[in-house]
C-alpha cells in the first residue's frame, strides 16, 4: 500500500517513536496521545482491519500486545489500560491499516466513558435474533 502512513512507518520512510517490534508486528507511540504512553500496535503487513486479518497471525498479535502492555503500563505508572480497535470509518477508523490502540489509564484521568443506551429485554432479543439469523 503505497499511500498508507503505517506501511511507511513500518518501512522506516516516516519516523516514529518505536517501543518494540518483532518479525510480524511493530509498536510505536501515537502522535496525538490520549494519555502518556498511548501506543499503536500494527501488523507489518497491510491489512485494512480485523475482518481481513489472517488467523495465523492472531496468536502472535495478541501475545505481542500483551508484551507491549507489560512494558508500557508500568513504565508510565498507569493504573490500568484500554485496548481499542476502530474497524471501519463509522467506528472512527482514520488510518486504514489495522491497529490496536493501547491507552494507559490513570485513576481520575476523567476520560469520558462511552454512553450506554437503555433498551428492553425485547430489544436485546430482537438484536440477538438478527445476529443469529432467526426472524420472528
Ligand atoms: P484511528 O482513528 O484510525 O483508530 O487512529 C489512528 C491513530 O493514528 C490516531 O490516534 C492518530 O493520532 C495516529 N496517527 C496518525 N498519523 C500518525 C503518524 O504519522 N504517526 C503516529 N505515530 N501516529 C499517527
Ligand atoms: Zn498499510
Amino acid at each position: 500500500m503505497d499511500d498508507c502512513i503505517f506501511c511507511k512507518i513500518v518501512k522506516g520512510e516516516i519516523p516514529c517513536q518505536k517501543i518494540g517490534e518483532n518479525r510480524d508486528f511493530l509498536c510505536f507511540l501515537d502522535i496525538k496521545p490520549i494519555n502518556e504512553g498511548h501506543s499503536l500496535i500494527v501488523p507489518k503487513r497491510h491489512f485494512r482491519d480485523i475482518s481481513d486479518f489472517p488467523e495465523e497471525l492472531e496468536r502472535g498479535y495478541f501475545a505481542f500486545v500483551q508484551e507491549m502492555a507489560r512494558k508500557i503500563v508500568p513504565a508510565v505508572k498507569a493504573d490500568g489500560f484500554n485496548l481499542g480497535m476502530n474497524n471501519g470509518r463509522a467506528a472512527g477508523q482514520l488510518v486504514m491499516h489495522q491497529h490496536t490502540h493501547l491507552i494507559p489509564r490513570f485513576n481520575g484521568d476523567s476520560l469520558a466513558a462511552w454512553p450506554h443506551k437503555e433498551v428492553t429485554n425485547e430489544d436485546l432479543e430482537r438484536t440477538k435474533n438478527k445476529i443469529l439469523g432467526k426472524h420472528k
